[in-house]
């Protein structure tokens, strides 16, 4: 040998390791669902996940058994996500959300050995306990008072353990998808897929963290590993603060008097977070950065954040590419642009990480142009990009290992990339597509309008034609012809929905996305006068 570098794995608990030893003291701080608070650091839940770990080995936990989570944001569910995986297992979050059935299915698919859950998804447990034979052990994260739980489980170890000894390709966590068509898939994260993707997570041009950073993540640890961002905290000495709750005005108190400078969720977080801000005449504080992704944002959400001077992060991904795929960050010309300009730019869904490679494909699987027009099958491949479903027979990438997606997307000559829509949402009218992604995004922009969701409707000569479903904020009586004549100069003509109908409530996933199936169910009869 002439020389080398050593054989370091990567594996998850050097994350904890680190922020331990680095920043040990850096608080992280709990609002739970009764209302109190409390605060840890980086120590303190490394020393709690040391105490799991030689909980589970008690439970005669083997490497690669399955711990199942069904729990909101807390420090206890952080620290079970370094105790699972520090004692070998693999960590499986589960949305509580999900129907019952779902529920049933991944956990049994799954085959989970350990279940630790929030009390108020007790009645969960309740229902379905009978139906979860894999389930030796069911532990409560926040029991009533008196009886015992999590803390009481831990808490008879002294965390004088070291962790089980794993293979950076070793599997870490596992993630389902919500299953919008068929049974949801499993995706198994690696130590070494996490520990990269956590790498690229903190980059500038991505999260942009730092040991001044303190992150407010609304986006549940159940959704798509929560973005990552439990591993990347831990690199960056990130200062956590987490609500088991999901109420604006609780979390715009801890926004406030935490200091956070970082907060990330789905746009309808945002929306409820506007609201808030509106009936209130707050404002957001020293927040510095709004990571969105999970859909597009909407232009007017980009706008009256950028105007506030927050950055956006616009990011792109699903639970397949654990999940960053794409962030926006200001281009290289930024200061030369308008604002206007710069809003087009953030509109869009930022450009690929180092780590992952993007390419858009037409139905014969030809590569198209990056010519910021072409639309086609967008693919995306890389070190944290799925292989395999857990357990499935098969490879999920073609044979030069690109993953399709499943989105419609354009590529711009910079590599920026714009989603046009999922492929089965998108509106197909005369041979030609219309996006109702971008429709809704437009319609929200509508004073009056508090959400929108657009579908395709069956149309005799088009094939299909746009239906607008839309929520009016409390109080307003926006008409249909208010919102014709404010698309009027947004949208294509030929993009103008053919009818806009009024609900009290627009039904969402389990991630809260717009239920498009759901919707596409109820107006199933409807027809165009
Ligand atoms: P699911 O919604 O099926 O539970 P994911 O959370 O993995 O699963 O969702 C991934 C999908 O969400 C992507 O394929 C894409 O359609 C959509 N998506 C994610 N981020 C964005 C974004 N910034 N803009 C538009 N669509 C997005």
């Amino acid at each position: 040998m002439i020389g080398g570098m050593q054989n370091y794995e990567l594996v998850v608990s050097n994350l904890i390791d680190h922020a331990d030893r680095e920043f040990g003291g850096r608080e992280i701080v709990t609002h739970w669902a009764d209302g109190s608070r409390t605060r840890t650091d980086w120590s303190g839940i490394r020393q709690d996940a040391l105490k799991m770990t030689q909980a589970l080995q008690a439970a005669n936990i083997q490497k690669g058994d399955r711990i199942a989570t069904l729990a909101m944001n807390h420090s206890r569910h952080l620290v079970s996500w370094y105790g699972a995986v520090g004692a070998g297992g693999v960590l499986h979050t589960i949305n509580p959300r999900l129907f019952d059935e779902q529920l049933i299915y991944i956990i049994n698919h799954a085959e989970d050995k350990v279940m630790l859950y929030d009390a108020a998804f007790q009645p969960i447990i309740d229902r379905l306990r009978d139906k979860l034979p894999t389930i030796e052990k069911y532990i409560c994260f926040d029991p009533p008072s008196g009886q015992n739980g999590f803390e009481e489980w831990i808490g008879q170890f002294n965390g004088d353990v070291t962790w089980a000894k794993m293979d950076e390709r070793d599997p870490c966590m596992l993630c389902y998808t919500s299953g919008t068509t068929g049974n949801p898939k499993g995706v198994l994260y690696e130590h070494r897929s996490t520990t990269l993707h956590a790498m690229a997570g903190l980059q500038p041009a991505a999260f942009d963290f730092d040991a001044q950073s303190v992150m407010l993540p609304v986006v549940p640890m159940f959704h798509a590993a929560s973005w990552g961002l439990p591993w990347a905290g831990a690199m960056a000495g990130v200062k956590f603060v987490y609500s088991a709750v999901n109420d604006p005005a609780i979390l715009h108190d801890l926004t406030i008097s935490e200091g956070v400078t970082h907060s990330a969720g789905v746009p309808t977080v945002w929306l409820a977070m506007f609201q808030h801000l509106d009936a209130t005449g707050s404002d957001l504080g020293k927040l510095r950065m709004a990571i969105i992704g999970g859909s597009a944002a909407p232009r007017s959400m980009v706008e009256r954040l950028m105007k506030a001077g927050i950055r956006v992060g616009h990011a792109w991904g699903m639970t397949e590419t654990s999940p960053i795929g794409t962030v926006g960050s200001p281009t290289t010309n930024w200061h030369e642009l308008s604002f206007d300009e710069q809003v087009d730019i953030v509109c869009k869904q930022g450009r690929p990480i180092f780590g992952v490679e993007l390419c858009t494909v037409d139905d014969d699987d030809n590569i198209l142009p990056r010519d910021g027009e072409t639309s086609g099958r967008l693919l995306i491949r890389g070190p944290w990009v799925l292989q395999r479903y857990f357990k499935a027979d098969e490879d999920a990438v073609d044979e030069n290992g690109w993953f399709d997606t499943g989105d419609v997307a354009t590529l711009h000559p910079d590599g920026t990339l714009q989603i046009t829509d999922r492929s089965k949402d998108v509106i197909k009218s005369g041979g030609e597509w219309i996006s109702s992604v971008e429709l809704e995004n437009a319609a929200v922009g509508c004073p009056g309008v508090a959400e929108a969701a657009a579908i395709g409707i069956y149309h005799p000569k088009w094939d299909e034609r746009p239906l607008l479903i839309i929520v009016r904020k409390s109080g307003n009586d926006v008409s249909a012809e208010d919102i014709l004549s404010y698309l009027s100069d947004k949208v294509a003509k030929w993009w103008m929905p053919d009818d806009i109908v009024f609900v009290d409530e627009i039904p969402h996933t389990a991630t809260g996305k717009i239920l498009k199936t759901e919707l596409r169910n109820r107006f199933k009869e409807y027809r165009f006068e």
